[in-house]
């Protein structure tokens, strides 16, 4: 389904790192620099992962129990789970049958006098209308984090993703397109926020006196190994963006019979997808992706459910808004018809034609 793509490139860099990299954060201090530069940012600070960037970025936007923060019906739980860490409460919206990311009217609906931010997820590399939820935020005093875990190299009218709103997030966990094993970053233009959180993310110890804690907080510091990783990677993220780019062109090719019945990623003048991993909706009436998946389980190809509202599990299920008012009727519309398709970069031209054949197949046939 997905892995990363190493190179002789990677591996020199991580020895190298191994022999000299024991006395200080050189690599991850360098990655930082680079990658606020990719993200068209002022700051950067790497975290062992996206989902403790997400919680970082709560705790210096002081958010408390009970505060509201609005978040996407469909998504990965590391978007939302943070929130539930400091007892605060996510405020499920659902998502635009267009481009399957938070719609404006929807935001709009949920706002209550506790909202204080929204969390906004660029869903498999797609981009939401940010010109209107900027907007919304600014008029009603609203922070944004983008969380960009899916949207490496993807642009809404030609700005890079990770630097939309108050801060962003990455993941480099395995299965994303630049990986670290298991890596994020936390990206802001805000100087007091970045400060905050840099503060926050090694023990909320004094910079001046050594073993002094101000603050008991979480620690959530990257090691020298994976920053040695990332920037290995991230001289390599064109090449990587386009492979990913290829991956899902391919696809497309080998949809032509079916690609009245699809809707899949496409770049269009406002958009351009970073492609993580290509995903697809089934618009025909009688297709269920779970149907799909048992007969594809049986053939041995590995195609994956859409992501699972988040309400209609277990975990989130005391937030669920079924048969209520707002009840987010697209989310369980996307979900149950949606496929994403093998994406990692060892795929061939050859297992790509194997597995859009069999799924040309099935959807002509049910
Ligand atoms: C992968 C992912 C995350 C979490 O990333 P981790 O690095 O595993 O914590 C968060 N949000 C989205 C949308 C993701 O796809």
């Amino acid at each position: 389904m997905a892995g990363p793509s190493i190179t002789q490139h990677e591996l020199n860099k991580v020895s190298q790192m191994m022999q000299d990299g024991w006395d200080s954060y050189q690599y991850v201090e360098e990655f930082e620099e680079r990658f606020a530069k990719y993200n068209s940012r002022k700051y950067c600070l790497m975290t062992p992962c996206c989902t403790h960037a997400i919680h970082l970025a709560l705790l210096g936007l002081n958010i408390k129990e009970n505060d509201e923060i609005i978040v996407p019906e469909c998504t990965w739980t590391g978007s939302v789970a943070p929130i539930t860490y400091l007892n605060a409460k996510p405020v499920f919206a659902d998502i635009s049958k267009e481009n399957w990311c938070l719609e404006p009217s929807n935001i709009l609906k949920n706002i209550t006098s506790k909202t204080k931010g929204i969390i906004c997820v660029n869903l498999y590399g797609r981009m939401p209308n940010y010109d209107e939820i900027l907007d919304i935020c600014s008029k009603k005093n609203l922070f944004l984090i983008e969380d960009a875990a899916e949207s490496l190299g993807s642009t809404y009218k030609g700005i890079i993703s990770g630097s939309f709103g108050t801060c962003s997030v990455h993941s480099f966990h395995r299965t994303k397109t630049l990986t670290t094993g298991e890596g994020g970053a936390l990206l802001t233009d805000d100087y007091k926020l970045f400060e905050r959180c840099k503060f926050l993310r090694d023990h909320g110890r004094s910079d001046k006196i050594p073993y002094f804690t101000l603050e008991a907080t979480p620690k959530y510091m990257p090691s020298n190994l994976m920053g040695a990783l990332a920037c290995a990677q991230l001289d390599r993220v064109e090449e990587l963006v386009n492979l990913k780019r290829n991956i899902r062109d391919l696809y497309i090719e080998n949809f032509n019979e079916i690609k009245n019945e699809i809707s899949i990623i496409k770049d269009d003048q406002n958009h351009t997808n970073g492609c993580w991993a290509t995903t697809l909706i089934v618009n025909k009436d009688k297709f269920k992706t779970k149907e799909a998946l048992d007969f594809f389980k049986s053939k041995d190809l590995p195609l994956r459910p859409f992501f699972y509202p988040l309400t209609s599990m277990p975990g989130y299920q005391k937030y669920s808004k079924k048969g209520q008012e707002f009840e987010n009727k697209n989310a369980k519309y996307i979900s149950s018809r949606g496929i994403t398709l093998p994406s990692h970069y060892k795929i061939t031209k050859e297992q790509i034609q194997i597995i859009a054949s069999a799924l040309t197949s099935f959807i002509k046939n049910n």
